[in-house]
């Protein structure tokens, strides 16, 4: 998927590589196409500008010109900073001895939501937690059945009512509590775009249910408009991740990039496939690689 973004890079530092010695004007021009590279990745502008600033700064800083082989040594700053943007992450799930834990996912409609849900709890009945799934998405007709269908796949229980989706998740969440579940993930609804209906539904779950994490799923697809939505509900629910999906389709990468620069959220996790076994935790050094090439 990166392949526009690595192109770029490796034909940008091709041309540092071939230099002997560097000079302050060719790291320009090298860090000019990287910026190129990153920008045709459909990264944020700003995100992108703050990257090639940063990397400049330590690239004349550290003295390139003096090194024997110095465009190996910008590919590290540019490395070590591509790590720096997207971390670091923190994966855990926590746990409570007294309640179980409440995961609210929140994202648009089509970003993967109800899938994720279904693989977050497989992952998490992997690592020996008993998870229930709440299905409070009552605006995407066949959602309720899609996540009823995916919990009997994953042998994972499913709490679901026709009332309103608030209720729906303060009762999945009492129900979880009796029934000794310690981790409870709430599936709820989105809409095409981001709109006040949305936004209030998810605001009177977050007041009333009080989750221990909030996070976001935001489909890679969109590109660095994945950062404009991320903005969006942080602004209003103060997420604490994001799950970046359909990672092994064509997404440029801007996603990966922009929505942490743009919001200081992190990414915590990303889906690689349509199979509840296809998420992964999101390691900004393997992604930087994958970046680089
Ligand atoms: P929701 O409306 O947000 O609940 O979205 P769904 O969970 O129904 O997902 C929408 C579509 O995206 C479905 O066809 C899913 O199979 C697909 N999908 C979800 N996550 C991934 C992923 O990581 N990779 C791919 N390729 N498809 C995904």
């Amino acid at each position: 998927m990166f392949e526009g973004i690595t192109r770029g890079l490796s034909d940008a530092l091709k041309k540092l590589r071939g230099r002997g010695r560097l000079t302050a004007d060719n790291i320009r021009e090298g860090l000019r196409e990287v910026r190129r590279a990153l920008l045709e990745a459909d990264v944020n502008f700003t995100v992108v500008n703050d990257f090639i600033g940063k990397v400049e700064t330590k690239a004349v800083g550290q003295d390139v010109l003096a090194r024997i082989d110095p465009s190996e040594q910008i590919i590290k700053i540019v490395y070590d900073e591509l790590v720096a943007l997207m971390g670091p992450v923190d994966h855990k799930i926590p746990q409570r001895g007294d309640r179980p834990v409440v995961l609210m996912l929140c994202g648009l409609q089509g970003s993967g939501k109800t899938t994720t849900s279904a693989k977050l709890a497989v992952t998490l009945k992997a690592a020996g937690r008993k998870p229930m799934l709440v299905a409070a998405d009552l605006q995407r007709p066949g959602a309720v059945e899609q996540l009823q269908t995916l919990g009997t796949q994953i042998g994972v229980p499913v709490y679901s009512e026709r009332t309103n989706p608030v209720e729906t998740c303060k009762n999945g969440v009492a129900e979880a509590k009796k029934t000794l579940c310690d981790v409870v993930i709430l599936d709820t609804a989105g809409r095409l775009q981001i709109d006040d209906a949305l936004m209030n539904e998810l605001k009177q779950i977050d007041r009333l249910v009080k989750p221990d994490q909030v996070l976001l799923v935001v489909d890679a697809m969109i590109g660095q408009e994945a950062a404009n939505v991320a903005k969006a509900f942080n602004d209003a629910l103060e997420l604490n991740g994001c799950i970046l999906t359909k990672l092994d389709g064509d997404a440029r990468g801007g996603a990966a990039l922009s929505i942490k620069g743009v919001t200081g959220v992190q990414i915590k996790f990303i889906g690689t496939g349509e199979k509840v076994d296809k998420l992964d935790e999101f390691v900004p050094e393997r992604m930087a690689g994958r970046i680089m090439g």
